[in-house]
């Protein structure tokens, strides 16, 4: 067999063999995977992702397969287009080999949210893997595949990248084209990347990034070549710490790992400045008010009409709809559309939506501020290590708290990224987050390719690919 259809029959069984106890995937598509394969085995052309196997999250569209969004209405519903990232994926020369597990919609942190089940952390099965992403974070850091597309509104793939120990990364709004990933708030919403290391997601963002006319969001902005400086010397880049957010509800031992990474960046030549972002505090109430209120807009689509799950039995369209909603959303969902639709409403519309609005405002003035004295923003990613799956599923405001360090780019529309800096006590990857103002992937990226190779974590999960 020739190269890149062993190396994909390689990936497809780890796939399949280690699905049964992770569930990261939705759907693994051999068949489709392997013609694909041998399609470019005949081409002669050598191309950027040549046969590399990528992942994708199930709420990016797909016409080789289902796109369920992780939830019963639209259940293996299947698109009539592809995304305009899986067709750039696809003309790069890359694989994709199935359809990953999210929290419903993408609302969650600990992938629990799935109408389909949990996915499991390879470091710990008893544990979550972050969310909303999960399932394609869990495809990289249980070494199926070495890069997945995830989507991120609040964090979703930063923070299942820092619970799994691998690299994750959202870029500037406008950086990569939404058209085909589901919406859930369009003014937060981004494809994101997750990789083995920053030079895997530099190639998948170098091969997704760029205008789209089918996307009026993205920007007229050059794509560099993202894989050039990635080994550049850092010396002299200046990285910012808001030490007022080192606070209450962090772990010690990620404040502890985090301030060892500072350490290390430093001794790398980097220079460490101090950095204030007074308006982050209110980061995760304005998110939850904006998220909710654009779900509660983008959601309104899904009423038995168009696509997916009909409720049965009912008489009259009112009914239909009603009855489609309460049996196709899952709790989460309910909650969210709940929310919005409560924030919106003419009483509450002033003291609620467009006051968040405005704080929103000074959050961004706060981090141009910041990046007048800094190149990037250095953070943990996440307040803890992956919680155990149920610790927190009753108790949404403890769950929304684990985005207290993502939701700030989304809202300011900036680049960031995760990687891993270290493991706890109990063997649990910590992550690091690097926050960059607009269009600044190349920094970012560089910054987090030297530390990876000077500061690798050197060990892996329990469960990992053959
Ligand atoms: N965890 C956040 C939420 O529940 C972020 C989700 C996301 O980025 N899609 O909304």
């Amino acid at each position: 067999m020739s190269e890149i259809k062993s190396n994909i029959e390689k990936t497809l069984h780890n796939a399949e063999r280690l699905n049964g106890e992770l569930n990261s995937f939705l759907t693994i598509e051999r068949d489709y995977a392997l013609e694909r394969a041998a399609e470019l085995e005949k081409s002669s052309d050598e191309k950027p992702l040549q046969g590399f196997a990528v992942a994708v999250k199930d709420n990016i569209c797909t016409k080789f397969s289902q796109t369920s969004c992780g939830s019963r209405i639209l259940g293996n519903y299947r698109p009539q287009y592809n995304a305009t990232a899986i067709e750039k994926l696809l003309d790069a020369g890359a694989i994709i080999i199935g359809k990953t597990n999210l929290d419903e919609f993408a609302m969650g942190s600990s992938n629990e949210n799935s109408a389909f089940g949990a996915v499991k952390n390879p470091w710990d099965t008893e544990r979550v893997p972050g969310g909303s992403s999960g399932g394609s974070a869990v495809a990289v850091a249980s070494g199926v595949v070495r890069a997945s597309l995830g989507s991120e509104t609040g964090g979703s793939v930063r923070q299942p990248a820092a619970l799994c120990g691998i690299v994750g990364f959202k870029p500037t709004y406008g950086r990569i084209s939404r058209f085909g990933l589901v919406a859930f708030a369009s003014s937060l919403d981004q494809i994101g990347i997750f990789g083995q290391t920053s030079k895997d997601v530099a190639d998948v963002l170098g091969a997704i990034a760029g205008r789209d006319k089918n996307d009026s969001t993205t920007a007229e902005v050059e794509v560099p070549n993202y894989s050039k400086n990635l080994d550049d010397d850092i010396r002299g880049k200046r990285i910012g710490v808001p030490r007022s957010l080192f606070g209450e509800g962090l772990d010690d031992e990620i404040r502890d790992a985090v301030e060892r990474a500072i350490d290390n960046y430093k001794s790398l030549g980097a220079e460490i400045v101090d950095v204030e972002l007074p308006n982050a505090k209110y980061g995760i109430a304005v998110y939850y008010i904006i998220c909710t209120a654009e779900a509660s807009s983008n959601l309104a689509r899904f009423d038995g009409v168009r696509y997916g799950l009909r409720a049965e039995n009912a008489h009259a369209l009112r009914e239909m709809y009603m009855k489609t909603r309460e049996e196709g959303f899952g709790e989460e969902v309910k909650r969210r559309i709940m929310l919005g639709t409560y924030v919106l409403s003419s009483g509450y519309y002033d003291a609620y939506y467009a006051k968040a609005q405005k704080v929103r405002t000074l959050l961004k003035k706060d981090y141009f501020k910041a990046f007048e004295k800094c190149d990037a923003i250095l953070t943990p990613t996440a307040p803890s290590t992956a919680f155990k799956i149920g610790e927190k599923s009753d108790d949404p405001l403890a769950m929304y708290l684990s985005d207290i360090y993502t939701v700030s780019a989304n809202l300011t529309g900036t680049p960031g990224i995760s990687i891993p800096c270290g493991l706890s006590a109990e063997n649990l990857p910590i992550g690091l987050q690097l926050v960059g103002n607009h269009w600044s992937e190349s920094t970012l990226l560089n910054l987090a390719n030297v530390y990876e190779t000077n500061f690798p974590l050197g060990a892996k999960p329990k469960i990992y690919a053959e």
